[in-house]
């Protein structure tokens, strides 16, 4: 505990110098840390490797390179964001300037999950450097070899006054969530945001949430459903559907439900083999807790592919689920696995009004080639963020934000998002002392009311 206090007040005193909020500053920390992910490649891929059995393509592509990736777009972007926002003055104001400035919100609190280590730390702590705040990370027991890594890539890198990794499990969590910080960042599940966010109401403390939830993905009787099969594949197997963003079951019209589960059969074979639990590059189930839950849920459909694990290295082969019981835990909770339940409707009017009637999901999908369905949906359902023909893709680009809405989390974050999130923003007044009208001062009259 002495310890834990001990970092947050050195990175109070540290933050209180000011140093860490000019722009040179900033700059040569995200050009660190950015060198840094890069030198320590190797490391973080075997890391990646342990705890989840990532493949080196899959650990580059989804951790490595959207890392650098941000930090890039951040530097380019970082000058404008940093100067004053001229807004335009009320004539009431008559004479006066008004503007925004920013300014970091201080020392902050990031709480990462497991399942994309690395980036779900990184990323937003490039946000947090950008903004010119100091920064504490509590990076996933249940990633313990990542955790170590990015404990030495920082320490490598930035003194613990001013970024420091506090590895540890729930209760190392809380007394941190005890503490007093400026802002919490937290990724992770729907249950453990409620406590976070109930532990910063007792020190006011503003936050984030990025969490997760069923995101469901739509499939219109007009889509291109070769390829529709093909991307969903791609967004359900990535870390073996270990994303907060995979498409969580499909809702397909009854016409084409048929075609869709071929053909997602076959991505499934032309991806990942006959056997994919036997394919090297498959990542595993992340505890033996999620491989048991995951095997559960596996009687709750009729298995149209997969079905089956391999205990021992914790692999689940892709499954695809056709008429899920809708009450079971399959459908009333996030898989977070390799398991596709897939669900036909009459009318897209009803796959519209079953998402409705469900906590606001932290993605929504949709493949069609009808615009009038594209609008239907997209515009008239409420989630985080989402795909047209596509899935997950949405988050790799720094130029949009991410976050969730209601149940799947709140607050938003990447590139501009990201340096706005840590940023409190300042409106000023900035009035002249040459004229000053006498309306608004005391003793009042009519006239002056009518004014
Ligand atoms: P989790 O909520 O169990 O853990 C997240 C973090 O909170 C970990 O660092 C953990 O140590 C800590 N924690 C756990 N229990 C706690 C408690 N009782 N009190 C305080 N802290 C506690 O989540 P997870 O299992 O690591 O990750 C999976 C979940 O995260 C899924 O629900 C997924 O959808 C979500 N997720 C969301 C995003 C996103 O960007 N929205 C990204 C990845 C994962």
């Amino acid at each position: 505990m002495s310890n834990m206090t001990e970092i947050l007040e050195n990175q109070r005193q540290f933050y209180n110098t000011g140093k860490t909020r000019s722009f040179a500053f900033r700059i040569k920390a995200l050009t660190r840390l950015e060198q840094a992910v890069s030198s320590y490649e190797p490391q973080i891929k075997q890391a990646l490797k342990r705890d989840l059995n990532k493949s080196s393509a899959e650990s580059y592509m989804t951790e490595i390179g959207m890392i650098l990736e941000e930090i890039a777009y951040l530097r380019r972007h970082l000058k404008k964001w940093m100067e004053p926002k001229k807004i335009r003055a009320p004539l009431a104001q008559f004479p006066s300037k008004c503007f925004q400035i920013t300014e970091p919100y201080g020392v902050v609190l990031i709480t990462a999950p497991w399942n994309f280590p690395f980036l779900l730390s990184l990323q937003p702590l490039a946000g947090a450097i950008a903004a010119g705040n100091c920064c504490v990370i509590k990076p996933s027991e249940y990633a313990p070899e990542s955790a170590r890594i990015l404990k030495k890539i920082l320490r490598a890198v930035f003194p613990p006054k001013y970024v420091c990794v506090i590895p540890g499990g729930k209760e190392t969590s809380q007394r941190l969530l005890d503490q007093t910080f400026d802002y919490i960042f937290f990724t992770g599940s729907v249950p453990v945001g409620k406590i976070v966010m109930q532990k910063a109401a007792a020190h006011l403390t503003p936050v984030t949430l990025e969490l997760g939830g069923k995101s469901p993905c739509i499939v219109e009787k007009s889509a291109n459903i070769k390829m529709a099969a093909k991307r969903i594949i791609f967004g359900k197997l990535l870390n073996a559907g270990q994303v907060c963003v995979a498409p969580d079951y499909i809702l397909a019209d009854k016409t084409v439900e048929k075609e869709l589960v071929m053909y997602l059969k076959y991505w499934i074979r032309v991806m990942y083999g006959e056997n994919p639990v036997i394919h090297p590059d498959y990542p595993s189930i992340v505890s033996r807790r999620h491989y048991k839950r995951l095997m559960g849920m596996m009687e709750q459909g009729e298995i149209a592919a997969g079905g089956y694990g391999d205990k021992k290295t914790r692999k689940i082969a892709p499954t695809i689920l056709r008429n899920p019981d809708l009450q079971a835990p399959l459908m009333q909770e996030e898989i977070f696995g390799p398991l596709l339940p897939v669900l036909s409707y009459e009318t897209l009017e009803d796959a519209k009004a079953y998402i409705a009637k469900r906590p606001k999901p932290l993605a929504l999908y949709l493949f069609t080639r009808n615009r009038q369905a594209e609008r239907e949906i997209m515009d008239g359902l409420s989630y985080g963020g989402g795909c047209v023909n596509d899935t997950i893709m949405h988050l790799a680009s720094s130029s949009m934000g991410f976050g969730g809405v209601g149940e799947s989390g709140m607050g938003s974050y990447h590139g501009k998002d990201s340096f706005e999130t840590f940023s409190h923003r300042k409106n000023i007044l900035k009035k002249s002392d040459r004229i000053d009208l006498p309306v608004r001062y005391m003793p009042y009259n009519t006239i002056k009311e009518k004014i």
